[in-house]
C-alpha cells in the first residue's frame, strides 16, 4: 500500500474520496464539520506538493437528486477552511466535471456533486467508476467512514489507477484501531452501549478474546437482564437475542472476562426528557417504567474499571443521552475516560453517538483518538477486511 506522506503530488491531479457526509440543518448549514476538518491535512499536503485536488463524496441517502443532499452546501465552508476558492461541478461525471477537472491548476481544488445522485455509486458499477477515474491522475482514499462499503468511488475506482494511495486520515484511523486490537496494554476495557446488541454481536464476540473488562450499558443492557430473569418493565429489549445474551454471559465467564452490566438504572414513566424519573435495580423495573440511563451506582462501578485500565475502547452511549435528564451516565463514562487518558491510558472512541458525546462535551482533545468511522470502525474491529482499504492494494 502507498501512503500519502511518501508520495510527491507535484503536477498531479489527485482524485480523492473524502467523507463529507456531514449533518446539515434546515437552512443547509453544517452543524458539525469534524469530517471536513479531518480531511484537510490530506488535501493540504497534496496542494503544498504542487498538486491539485478533485474531491468526491456522498452526502446522506438521496433517493433522487434532492437539493438537501447537494454538496454545493459544503463549498463555502470548505473554501474558508482551505483559504482558497473551491470550484464546484454540479455533476460528479459528464462534460462539466471533465472540463473543470482538466482545467484545474496546481494548488486548486474541485468538489464534485454528490456521488449518490447516481445509483451506480452504491452498486460499485465499473463503468461509472471508470468515468470518475478519468478525472484524476492518481487516486487517494481518505474516507474511512465509508471504507466498509464496496462502492464505485471507495473500491471499484481503484482498479483504474496505478497509484492508489491511502490518505492521512485513513492511515491514522487504521493505526489507532490497530493499537487497540493488536497487543493492547492491559488491563484492556471495552465499553459497549447504544440501542441494540444485534449491531454489535460480532465485535463483542471478537472482544471477548481480547479484553479484561467488558462494560455493557445503554439500551442493549436490558436484553441481558431479561435473559437473566429480570423484570425490565418497558425498557428496550430484543426478544430474539435473549439466548444470545445468556451465551455471551457464559462466554465471558469461560474466557475470564469481567463482564460489567449496570447495577442500577435511571428509569422513567415515559420516553420523554420531562418524564418522572427514579433509580431502580435492573432486575426489578416496574411494568410501566423504562430504563433510560445507567444509575449512579453503575456510573461509579464503570468509572472505577475505566480508571484502572491502560487501553479503553468505547462505542455507544450509556443512555438516551440526547435528552439532558438521561445523559449523566454517558457524561460520567466520558469523564472517566478523560481521567484514565491523563493517567497514561490509550483511549479510542468509536464513531457515531459516543464520538458526538465526546465532541459535544469538549473532551475530544482529552482522549487519545476519536474515530470518524461508525460502522467502518466496528467492521474493522470485527476483523473484517474493509473493501475501501483492500482496494488500495
Ligand atoms: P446505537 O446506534 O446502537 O449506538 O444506539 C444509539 C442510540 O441508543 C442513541 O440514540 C440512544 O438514545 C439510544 N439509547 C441508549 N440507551 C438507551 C436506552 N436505555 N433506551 C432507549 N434508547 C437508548
Amino acid at each position: 500500500m502507498k501512503y500519502l506522506s511518501e508520495f510527491d503530488f507535484k503536477g498531479k491531479k489527485a482524485l480523492i474520496r473524502v467523507d463529507f457526509n456531514v449533518p446539515l440543518n434546515v437552512d443547509f448549514e453544517i452543524t458539525d464539520d469534524k469530517r471536513i476538518c479531518a480531511a484537510l491535512p490530506t488535501i493540504q499536503k497534496i496542494l503544498n506538493d504542487g498538486g491539485s485536488a478533485i474531491l468526491m463524496s456522498h452526502l446522506g441517502r438521496p433517493k433522487a437528486q434532492e437539493e438537501k443532499f447537494s454538496l454545493k452546501h459544503i463549498v463555502s465552508h470548505l473554501s474558508k477552511k482551505l483559504g482558497i476558492e473551491v470550484k464546484f461541478a454540479d455533476d460528479c461525471i459528464g462534460e462539466t466535471a471533465t472540463q473543470l477537472a482538466s482545467d484545474l491548476q496546481a494548488g486548486e481544488v474541485l468538489l464534485l456533486e454528490n456521488l449518490r445522485y447516481h445509483k451506480e455509486e452504491k452498486k460499485g458499477n465499473a463503468e461509472f467508476a471508470e468515468k470518475l477515474a478519468q478525472l484524476g491522475d492518481v487516486y487517494v482514499n481518505d474516507a474511512f467512514g465509508t471504507a466498509h462499503r464496496a462502492h464505485a468511488s471507495t473500491a471499484t475506482v481503484a482498479q483504474f489507477f496505478e497509484d492508489k494511495i491511502c490518505g492521512l486520515l485513513m492511515a491514522a484511523e487504521v493505526d489507532n484501531a490497530n493499537k487497540v486490537m493488536q497487543n493492547p496494554q492491559e488491563p484492556f476495557t471495552a465499553i459497549m452501549g447504544g440501542a441494540k446488541i444485534s449491531d454489535k454481536i460480532l465485535i463483542i464476540e471478537n472482544l471477548l478474546d481480547r479484553v479484561d473488562n467488558l462494560i455493557i450499558g445503554g439500551g442493549m443492557a436490558y436484553t441481558f437482564f431479561k435473559a437473566q430473569g429480570g423484570n425490565i418493565g418497558g425498557s428496550l429489549v430484543e426478544e430474539e437475542k435473549l439466548e444470545l445474551a445468556n451465551s455471551l454471559i457464559a462466554k465471558a465467564k469461560e474466557k475470564n472476562v469481567n463482564l460489567l452490566l449496570p447495577s442500577d438504572s435511571v428509569i422513567a414513566d415515559k420516553f420523554d426528557n420531562e418524564a418522572n424519573r427514579k433509580t431502580a435495580d435492573n432486575m426489578d423495573i416496574e411494568a410501566s417504567w423504562m430504563g433510560l440511563d445507567i444509575g449512579e451506582k453503575a456510573q461509579a462501578e464503570f468509572a472505577e474499571a475505566i480508571k484502572n485500565s491502560k487501553t479503553i475502547l468505547w462505542n455507544g452511549p450509556m443512555g438516551v443521552f440526547e435528552m439532558s435528564n438521561f445523559a449523566s451516565g454517558t457524561i460520567s463514562v466520558a469523564e472517566a475516560l478523560v481521567e484514565a487518558t491523563k493517567n497514561g491510558a490509550f483511549s479510542l472512541i468509536g464513531g457515531g453517538d459516543s464520538a458526538a458525546a465526546v465532541n459535544n462535551l469538549g473532551f475530544a482533545q482529552d482522549v487519545s483518538y476519536v474515530s470518524t468511522g461508525g460502522g467502518a470502525l466496528l467492521e474493522f474491529m470485527e476483523g473484517k477486511e474493509l473493501p475501501g482499504i483492500k482496494a488500495l492494494g
